[in-house]
């Protein structure tokens, strides 16, 4: 029986490399705790959009913690979306259910970071490859074991290996064995999730060589999440670069690694050491830690660690210094309150606990030095440091974002295309009335 899925897209035809073949729009996937304590959801994923094209391999960075994985998941269906919609040729496939789902499953696979905990060490590999097979009752049990052997072979292992046991191979044979079972139903679309992280370097180059040729052979298109660059420079056509469940920035490779637009995919690139170091470089060093997920910045995500955030207008000419400093002790802040929060939330009722002591004073004297602070200034950092005093972590950081805030802690930043090479990217620094991110690291001169 053929479900409604499966008739639409064979009335359909299949599409054309270089059409879209999946489309997501506004998606979020938010985990709620489930505690006994409740609490704010984790947004892991938090309205993101973009296309994946037919044929291409499509990069995915970002920190750890970012959401890669949850929107991989996401894609495949292995994690139920809070909002938006996957298209997948053209079908919402988060609304699809039952006999339709599992029939769409055929056409997506993942392959994991970890060859060895997506293996199970108890079956051999010849059962591991077969299992989707069975799971979809592939044709029968004799050309099942045949197309195994086949698959084996396509990813450079020999018919030797299929009663044997993954824990008998190396980490490079085990993610072959994992893009075997992926590749058994003939997906058209894979998730590589970090799959090359665990390898050793030398390993690495091989199993991407594969991957590249089986997605020439086969036609494949990738979601390929990395969190090592320079994988992703080396195969992918476009980038997306992701930060607290948002995407900065997508766009060509090229584009992306020569010339990014988003402040934080500058500071992510500037991360990658040089591998000649007499090449001068405007280096953009993070200060502190990404925030909560499950209370992300309002406006800009990225504004709270944002080194190229635009300015109030009352002190645009402000001394670069004094203002870093203001900035440093903000996020000095915040990150007390985080931290204060998560631990309210866990002990909340239980321990009757205090938020833990702070000394302000001691933050504001390294952060400024023996800096020249304006007066004004000054004003603001010593009524911020009286609420910290009183234990009123709140009240302190409204005071400074009532005085020190912008346009980039009060509007969330459109999704712009800068330049013509048909990249995109959520920055206030795009708008015409902002100076634009390359020219204001040209003139501050980034190394910090
Ligand atoms: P990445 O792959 O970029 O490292 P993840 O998608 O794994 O990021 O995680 C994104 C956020 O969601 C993190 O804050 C993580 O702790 C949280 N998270 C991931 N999986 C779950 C889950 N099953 N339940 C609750 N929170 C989760
Ligand atoms: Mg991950």
């Amino acid at each position: 029986m053929t479900s409604l899925y499966q008739e639409q897209r064979e009335a359909d035809g299949r599409t054309e490399t270089g059409e879209t073949l999946v489309e997501v729009n506004d998606l979020k996937t938010y985990y709620e705790d489930g505690g006994l304590l409740g609490g704010d959801p984790v947004k892991a994923v938090d309205g993101v959009t973009f296309d994946i094209q037919r044929g291409e391999t499509l990069g995915l960075v970002g920190e750890s913690g970012c959401g890669k994985s949850t929107l991989g998941r996401t894609l495949m269906q292995l994690e139920t979306a809070t909002g938006g919609e996957v298209r997948y040729e053209g079908t919402d496939i988060t609304s699809l259910s039952g006999s339709d789902l599992k029939d769409w499953r055929r056409n997506v696979q993942m392959v994991f970071q970890d060859p060895d905990g997506s293996l199970n060490d108890r079956m051999t590999v010849g059962e591991i490859v077969m299992e989707p097979l069975n799971v979809h009752n592939w044709k029968t049990p004799e050309q099942r074991r045949a197309r195994v052997r086949e698959l084996l072979e396509t990813v450079g292992l020999s018919e030797e290996h299929y009663y044997r046991y993954p824990f008998q191979f190396s980490g490079g044979q085990r993610q072959r064995v994992g893009i075997a079972r992926a590749l058994a139903l003939e997906p058209d679309f894979l998730v590589l999730d970090e799959p090359v992280s665990a390898l050793d370097v030398s390993v690495q180059a091989k199993i991407l060589n594969l991957l590249e040729d089986l997605q020439e052979e086969f036609g494949l298109t990738y979601l390929l999440i990395a969190h090592d660059l320079a994988v992703v420079e080396h195969i992918c056509d476009r980038v997306a670069v992701m930060y607290l469940g948002n995407i900065m920035e997508i766009g060509p490779t090229d584009a992306i690694f020569d010339d990014p637009a988003n402040p934080y995919t500058n500071s992510l690139l500037s991360a990658i050491p040089e591998p000649d170091p007499t090449l001068e470089k405007n280096r953009i060093t993070l200060r502190g830690t990404p925030p909560s997920p499950r209370d992300p910045p309002s406006g800009c995500v990225f504004s709270t660690r944002c080194p190229l955030k635009i300015r109030p207008p009352a002190y645009r000419d402000l001394d670069e210094d004094v203002w870093q400093g203001i900035e440093i002790f903000r996020e000095v802040l915040r990150e007390r309150e985080d931290v204060a929060k998560s631990v309210r939330e866990r002990f909340r009722d239980l321990l009757g606990m205090e938020t833990e002591g702070l000394d302000a004073e001691e933050v504001v004297e390294e952060a400024f030095g023996d800096l020249d602070v304006p007066s004004d200034v000054q004003q603001h950092v010593d009524s911020a440091i009286e609420h910290v005093r009183r234990d009123d972590l709140q009240s302190a950081r409204e005071e400074l974002r009532e005085e020190f805030g912008s346009v980039c802690e009060r509007e969330e930043p459109e999704l712009l295309t800068v330049g013509d090479a048909g990249r995109q990217s959520h920055c206030h620094r795009h708008r015409e009335d902002y100076q634009g991110t390359q020219s204001y690291i040209a003139e501050h001169g980034y190394e910090r």
